[in-house]
């Protein structure tokens, strides 16, 4: 089993998982609690590892002029990817308009809606910890990410005695953290197993009430799964082989665990861990731009999350009969893209931001509970573009940069 290439062991792990999932309905918590055990591992890694490997990346980008520079191209490459995923998404339920006619009578109720939307605002200043130690025990991926290059800045600013210590210190520490990193990965595969076994089993009960409602909302999902399918295979390929002048497949080929990892976990930060050590050791990307690049992705790069909020809303609108004019399409478009950066790396986060969208266009809020029956898969292929994008990010960055890389 060892010598069988890691994917190769999780597509099995994946596979064996949908089995145990059909067949052992009931006694399947003898195999999901793997998958918790895994998903706890992953959690355990990614505080450390994110404050570790930021402070370290900033500090050995070194001046504030290169942290400039490698910032400006981040979040040009962010956006604009985000962006074109979005117009994706604009066009095709323009124009398979899955909406018009929709069946409203199965409209789930979806509690914490209001406050959903309220917060929003409040997400933007609250990047800005008050208390840096609350960040870390609550997770706060975003407050700890602000807070990393704040300090890993001034480290770069202080005696050089200090400052050889706390660098020396940070990369040691980050050394450490991916290290733990990689032996967690080797138990993908039963985490996988487990993960899959649990949503499967799930899912399998009432079988007959899923296929009603994927019916149903068919079209809806095929403008996602579309969509993404485009951006994945097309729109971000000609990035890497325009731009950054790579071979897109050989960096499919690299990234093949943490993109499995993502679809099952539906979480860009659990699969975090995994795409730092793919992009670094199977694509070659160094060290200084993924410890920086990919943790801030995961928090506020969402390709896919950016182009489902967009196809969800006015999927929404249209199931409503509300027609959407050119002004509030455009303001769809902008508010897809808050959404997604304000989105947390983490499974239906996207779900509860569409709020943000559809109160910005004044669309009802209980359209959320039209979508939700089959928000889990469109999750798991959301996750997986996101990821996909980050690490495409990395590389095209590391290119335009000089960087020698594998792929
Ligand atoms: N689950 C997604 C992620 O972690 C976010 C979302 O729900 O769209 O990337």
């Amino acid at each position: 089993m060892l010598r069988i290439k890691l994917h190769w062991q999780i597509l099995i792990g994946l596979l064996v998982g949908i089995f145990c999932g059909l067949f052992l309905t009931n006694d399947v918590k003898y195999i999901t609690w793997l998958g918790d055990l895994f998903l706890r591992a992953l959690k355990m890694v990614i505080v450390p590892l994110v404050f570790s490997s930021i402070v370290s990346g900033v500090t050995n980008i070194g001046s504030g002029e290169n942290l400039g520079r490698l910032g400006l191209k981040t979040i040009l490459y962010y956006v604009s990817t985000s962006l074109f995923a979005i117009l994706t998404g604009l066009f095709l339920v323009n124009l398979l308009q899955p909406g018009v006619g929709a069946d409203l009578g199965f409209t789930k109720q979806v509690e914490g809606l209001a406050i959903a939307k309220e917060s929003f605002g409040k997400t933007l200043l609250e990047i800005v910890p008050t208390n840096v130690f609350q960040s870390f025990t609550e997770s706060q991926m975003l407050q700890i990410i602000f807070f990393a290059i704040i300090f890993g800045f001034f480290i770069t600013k202080v005696d050089l005695k200090y400052q050889s210590n706390l660098t020396d210190f940070f990369n040691s520490t980050f050394e450490v953290m991916m290290k733990i990193t990689l032996f967690v990965i080797k138990f993908t595969p039963l985490g996988v197993l487990g993960i899959v076994a649990g949503v499967v089993a799930e899912q399998a009960g009432d079988k007959a009430a899923l296929l009603d409602i994927v019916g149903r909302l068919g079209l809806y999902m095929i403008s996602v799964l579309l969509g993404l399918f485009i951006h994945a295979f097309i729109t971000l390929p000609l990035i890497l082989r325009i731009v950054g002048k790579v071979n897109p497949l050989k960096h499919f080929q690299a990234m093949a665990t943490p993109l499995i990892t993502a679809f099952t976990t539906s979480s860009s930060n659990a699969t975090l861990p995994l795409t730092m050590e793919a992009v670094e050791d199977n694509s070659g990307v160094s060290n200084k731009i993924t410890s920086f690049m990919l943790p801030l992705g995961a928090t506020v790069n969402m390709d896919g999350t950016a182009l489902y909020e967009c196809v969800a809303a006015i999927f929404i609108a249209q199931a409503y009969g509300i027609h959407l004019g050119f002004v509030q399409q455009v303001i769809v478009v902008v508010t897809a893209l808050l959404a997604s950066i304000g989105a947390a790396g983490i499974p239906m986060a996207g779900l509860v931001m569409i709020t943000v969208v559809l109160s910005a266009v004044g669309l009802p809020l209980e359209g959320v509970g039209l979508i939700l029956a089959v928000d889990r898969i469109l999750d798991m292929c959301r996750t997986t573009v996101n990821v996909w994008s980050d690490s495409c990010g990395a590389v095209v960055v590391a290119k335009s940069e000089g960087e020698k890389l594998k792929v």
